[in-house]
């Protein structure tokens, strides 16, 4: 359990570098104050007592509220967060010190969500600052009640995928413009080898914004490749067309995968997959036919089965199977 000494370790944590871990802009110590509408930075980072205080709407705080709020999580969700892992890509090391001084040489002359203009070059996404939405698996309230009551999702298999969610918008370049709108789940995409590629994320608002939003410059075609280093050979692996319909066939105890379009995919995205028996049950709609069928030319052992009728997709299924189940349990 969590000790008084544990805490104040994690309230010693740098808190202008938990500020830019969260997606603030520090400057000279202060930065846009997230509790009022801020156009002039006036949130100011005092570094002696490691503690924030906004000078126009009072808020004041340390570490751990700065993450609660950022985050909007709970208190136990904030210190999983900062205790994830010894934070070690502060940004106020390496090459990058000067940012924090106040020098502005140092900031990325890029952002991968809004390329500067007449920049044709895309970058791979920032890997580093990406991984750091995701290393804490904390889910808000919006991310519980779609996981779990919507979806009626195995949190085993939520954990396992390494699902987080962030309640304010940020961006997905350290110091990029706001990208991800917010609430928002993040779904990390890994290589086979289980090394973070990209991260995307599904909005949970009520506004109407883009649903999902993948940082440009993402080389992923395929969603939940890691886990085909489970996959035996001449076991059976499910194609979805989406991520939740993934998580769903994940939670009845099959193996899955996600191909949102067949026609991005490369040889290199396909030869993993065929020496596999390959299962798919396509959406209800024309374009889950047209990517069954798509994917059958490039992968001729894939097996169509139906769904059935009523139910648009393999998530909305086992979401009405698994509300049963649990009828019949209480
Ligand atoms: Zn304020």
């Amino acid at each position: 359990m969590l000790d008084r000494i544990e805490i104040n370790r994690l309230e010693a944590t740098p808190i202008e570098g938990v500020a830019e871990q969260l997606g603030m802009r520090v400057e000279r110590h202060k930065a846009l104050c997230p509790w009022h509408d801020d156009s002039r930075p006036s949130l100011t980072f005092d570094t002696r007592k490691n503690r924030y205080r906004c000078y126009v709407c009072g808020e004041h705080g340390g570490v751990i509220d700065l993450v609660m709020h950022r985050r909007g999580c709970g208190f136990r969700e904030a210190v999983e967060w900062l205790g994830g892992s010894p934070l070690p890509n502060l940004p106020l090391q390496g090459k990058r010190e000067g940012f924090a001084n106040g020098t502005r040489e140092h900031r990325t002359p890029y952002c991968v969500g809004e390329p500067k203009k007449g920049s044709y070059k895309v970058y791979p996404p920032d890997i580093e600052w990406l991984s750091t939405l995701v290393r804490p698996r904390v889910l808000n309230d919006e991310a519980r009640r779609f996981l779990f009551e919507e979806r009626k999702l195995d949190a085993r298999v939520v954990a396992w995928c390494g699902l987080s969610s962030i309640a304010w918008p940020c961006p997905c370049w350290r110091y990029g413009k706001v990208f991800y709108d917010a609430p928002s789940l993040m779904i990390p995409y890994y290589d086979m080898e289980g090394r973070l590629v990209s991260v995307q994320s599904r909005y949970l608002g009520k506004e109407d914004k883009p649903r999902f939003k993948f940082p440009r410059g993402s080389n992923c075609h395929i969603y939940g490749l890691q886990i085909l280093r489970y996959v035996k050979p001449g076991e059976d692996l499910w194609i979805t067309e989406g991520c939740s319909d993934c998580w769903a066939l994940l939670s009845a105890g099959k193996k899955a995968i996600a191909i949102p379009s067949a026609t991005l995919l490369k040889d290199a995205d396909i030869a993993p997959l065929r020496n596999l028996n390959l299962h798919m049950a396509p959406d209800q709609d024309k374009p889950g036919e047209r990517l069954f069928l798509e994917l059958r030319k490039c992968l001729p052992q894939l097996v169509r089965h139906q769904l059935p009728s009523g139910f648009k997709d393999v998530g909305a299924y086992y979401a009405k199977v698994r509300s049963k189940m649990l009828e019949v349990r209480s």
